[in-house]
């Protein structure tokens, strides 16, 4: 069973979508990977990819996307669906 590169949780699932395969990790760490590749291959192919290539990189790329679905995606319609002004001292969610 793959293990996260980061932290070492196991795998706890995985699901294909659209021909994209996704592990997940007791962690939340959510990889893409090849859906071709064995599990001996996705352990290395994580170290090398995640943590060694572009894991700075991967995690800006998801703090951008959680802040853009915070601010401005489906998360800010859950959060604020009455668009309800912001509270004081609050400013405007930065345009993405
Ligand atoms: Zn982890």
């Amino acid at each position: 069973v793959p293990t996260c590169p980061f932290c070492g949780a196991a795998e706890t699932d995985r699901f294909d979508l659209e021909g994209h395969r996704f592990l997940v990790f007791a962690c939340m760490f959510t990889p893409e990977v090849d859906p071709a590749l064995s599990d001996a291959e996705i352990g290395s192919r994580l170290q090398k990819d995640f943590v060694e290539g572009g894991s700075k990189t991967y995690f800006r790329g998801m703090c951008d996307r959680l802040h853009y679905f915070v601010t401005a995606g489906a998360g800010a319609r859950a959060l604020n669906p009455a668009g309800m002004p912001a509270p004081d001292g609050a400013t405007e969610p930065p345009r993405v």
